[in-house]
């Protein structure tokens, strides 16, 4: 999609900010964030470690909330809801990846799938069904009844992906999605996300890797809780070497 794309913003952030502590032990987070994502854009946030990138993810996904500054996510300024309504809008609209994947380890992969589904008021057999297409469709339906004890990393991964993408999920929003995985897996699952935001959500993904930011229309660089730079993302790599970023 390109930068000026028109189709509707299904993310917005407005003059964001969130502080941690009080006086000496003050830390800014994040100082002013504007960023609006539209439907069928994929943004690659990257910047240093300690910059902000994933408290913006935590605040943009409604895990955490802002100091001063809104998050609209498909029109409605998240502080405007209520705390149902807000978890509601998380299950029905925001599919997150988490860094750590968060799977739960009492639970089968298809069932760690089905679960916000099945919150939601799917009936649990169609939240199962789904569950076990969106692993076919991975090719992982070897895992379908397995715990995450019992898959690799790339496998717990791929099913946490399967677990935010699930759905109809607008939003989908993803720490460092190809963290622990070879080469391959990431490949594959930033072709997963791609996809996902070419049939019309609105994905914002946090990496370290300009290969995989390449995946992305945009990349929006943090430091010290600014954004300090957006570019298309066939511009990142000179961008890249100029910041002296990794
Ligand atoms: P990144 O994901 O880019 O590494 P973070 O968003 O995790 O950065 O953190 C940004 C800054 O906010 C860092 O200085 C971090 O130490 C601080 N920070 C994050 N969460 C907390 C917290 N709960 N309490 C205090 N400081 C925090
Ligand atoms: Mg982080």
């Amino acid at each position: 999609m390109p930068a000026q794309s028109t189709a509707p913003p299904v993310l917005e952030l407005r003059s964001l900010t969130r502080t941690h502590g009080t006086g000496i032990a003050e830390v800014h987070a994040l100082r002013g964030v504007n960023l609006t994502v539209r439907a069928g854009e994929l943004v690659a946030v990257m910047g240093p470690s300690g910059s902000g990138k994933s408290t913006l993810l935590t605040l943009a996904g409604g895990l955490d909330t802002a100091s001063t500054g809104q998050v609209i996510i498909e029109g409605q300024d998240i502080a405007t809801l209520t705390r149902k309504q807000l978890a509601a809008l998380r299950r029905r609209s925001v599919g997150y990846v988490f860094q750590d994947y968060n799977l739960i380890p009492a639970l089968t992969a298809a069932e760690n799938i089905a679960l916000p589904r099945e919150l939601d008021g799917i009936s649990v057999r169609k939240a199962r069904k789904e569950a076990r297409e969106a692993l076919s469709g991975m090719k992982l339906a070897e895992v379908v009844d397995r715990f995450p004890d019992e898959m690799s990393g790339g496998q717990q991964q791929r099913v946490a992906i399967a677990r935010a993408l699930v759905g109809d999920r607008r939003l989908v929003l993803a720490d460092e999605p190809t963290g622990a995985l070879d080469s391959e897996t990431g490949e594959a699952v930033l072709a997963l996300l791609r996809t996902r935001c070419d049939a019309g959500a609105a994905g914002v993904m946090v990496t370290h890797e300009p290969r995989y930011a390449a995946w992305a229309d945009r990349v929006v660089f943090l430091r010290d809780g600014s954004v300090v730079d957006q570019t298309l993302s066939t511009d990142a790599g000179s961008l890249l070497a100029a910041e002296g970023a990794q």
